[in-house]
């Protein structure tokens, strides 16, 4: 048997791909649900994520996943309106007419900041379209010495700060132009005249998710059942102890892929992982109007929160019983922050009182719920160096045979972390394991 630590999409996808090539697996999901950082709230309708979710054209992965597992149709792509809040303005960044018209930048800004998202480099006038293509080369170069040199300072101050602070915070200095390029490539398909097309599962995510639990089988996945222990045997693994409410049970198994954060992978096998983590704190704010006809919102100032996504005004509100949903999101640096240790009343009464003071038309008595969702380890700070932290799938070496590693913090998971890359990260470490029986 083979044990598979979490029930988030990595692990699950794990397991899947595990039995299709004739392994028996076991999935030990901590918690009463799985899902993980896709968990769900119930709406009158389709049910919500927890935290904000999309997909991206380029991510092939997931989509062929849901291609096996019948439920393609459901997936829908849609075009959610860009736009940059500044100064008590809502400027849309979508079609070429809307960026042309954007004050903030002058046209030249403009020009040098298309250039680099066409992964065009004209410095010196002449143009070179190779420039970007070998990351690692900017794995060591920090992003806000690259931007300067790649484009303007009108570019940085006006377009990439406000962004990186609001991704980032404190650690903004920290990351690598190498992450800045990744994210670029990243991009999926583009309208040239109506923005980015993201995609989107009728009923969210959890139709997918279902449809791989049944595919894994239910009775092959335990809920509120926490792998404390790791056995080993003669150099390799041997057993798992899972304690649920009522009992500790031990079971034998020939390998165990920890598809969890990294701490978890420390605590069971003792392997030490360097790369940082930055927490989240996501409001879901239902409504009884819109607030913006934006879907993202970035934020050109200090505020206490880094976005506004506005998911009705992505899939319509008519799928949630007509009711208008915002998400309100934050990254956390550090745990000591208020936003951390703040209550969730505190958090709501901060947040809506900031909205309030951005569109003064905002009706506090729209608000019909506020659900807020807190997690201390949403993402990665993808720092200066990072491709040398990744986490190995195949741990073998590192720790004990048998160990495999398909979480946040693998090679699968960068330069953005992902459904999709959970979903890579699965396969790669059922790939392996399948190769070595
Ligand atoms: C704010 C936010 C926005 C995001 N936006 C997007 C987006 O737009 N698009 C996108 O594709 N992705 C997005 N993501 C990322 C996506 O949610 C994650 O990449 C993905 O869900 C990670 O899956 P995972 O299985 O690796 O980990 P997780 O989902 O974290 O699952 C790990 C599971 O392991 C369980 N576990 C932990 N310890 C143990 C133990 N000892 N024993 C048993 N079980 C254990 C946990 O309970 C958890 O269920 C977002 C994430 C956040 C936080």
């Amino acid at each position: 048997m083979i044990a598979v630590v979490g029930g988030g999409i990595a692990g699950l996808a794990a397991a899947y791909r595990l039995q299709q090539q004739g392994h028996e697996v076991q999935v030990f999901e901590a918690s009463d649900q799985v899902g993980g950082l896709a968990a769900l709230y119930e709406t009158p309708g389709d049910p919500i994520e927890k935290f904000y979710h999309h997909l991206s054209k380029s991510e092939e992965t997931i989509v062929e996943l849901a291609e096996e597992l019948g439920v393609a149709d459901r997936l829908e792509w849609r075009i959610g309106k860009n736009a940059y809040y500044v100064d008590g303005v809502v400027h849309p960044l979508d079609k070429p007419w809307e960026i042309l018209a954007y004050p903030h930048m002058s046209v030249y800004d403009k020009f040098r900041l298309g250039m680099l998202t066409m992964e065009i480099d004209v410095r010196g006038g002449k143009p070179k379209f190779d420039t970007y293509d070998d990351l690692e080369a900017y794995e060591d170069v920090p992003i806000k010495q690259f931007l300067l040199d790649h484009t303007t300072r009108g570019v940085y101050e006006n377009f990439f700060e406000p962004l990186l602070r609001a991704k980032f915070g404190s650690r903004m200095d920290d990351v690598s132009a190498a992450w800045l390029l990744g994210r670029i490539k990243f991009r999926g398909e583009r309208d040239l005249l109506k923005g980015e097309y993201l995609g989107y599962f009728r009923g969210g995510f959890r139709p997918l998710l279902d449809a791989l639990v049944d595919a894994v089988g239910r009775e092959n996945i335990t809920t509120d059942a926490r792998v404390s222990e790791v056995d080993v045997d003669d150099g390799a693994v041997s057993a798992v102890t899972v304690e649920t409410d009522s009992e500790t049970q031990t079971h034998d198994t020939d390998s165990v892929v920890v598809a969890a954060m990294p701490n978890v992978l420390e605590d069971l096998v003792g392997y030490e992982c360097d790369i940082d983590f930055q927490g989240a704190v996501c409001a879901v704010v239902t409504m009884d109007e819109p607030l913006t006809d934006t879907y993202w919102l970035n934020i050109g100032h200090e505020a206490p929160f880094g976005a506004l996504i506005e998911h009705t005004n992505f899939v319509p509100p008519r799928r949630y019983g007509g009711q208008h949903l915002l998400y309100v999101a934050s990254y956390i640096q550090d745990y000591d922050e208020w936003l951390w240790q703040a209550d969730d009343e505190e958090v709501e009464d901060r947040w809506l009182s900031h909205i309030g003071d951005m569109f003064p038309e905002f009706d506090r008595d729209s608000v019909q719920e506020v659900r807020i969702a807190r997690n201390p380890r949403a993402a990665p700070v993808y720092e200066r160096g990072y491709l040398d932290l990744v986490v190995p799938y195949d741990l073998g070496q590192e720790t004990v045979e048998g160990v495999y590693y398909a979480g946040m913090a693998s090679r699968a998971q960068y330069p953005e972390r992902s459904l999709n890359g959970g979903i890579v990260a699965g396969y790669e470490c059922a790939d392996r394991i399948d190769e070595k029986s």
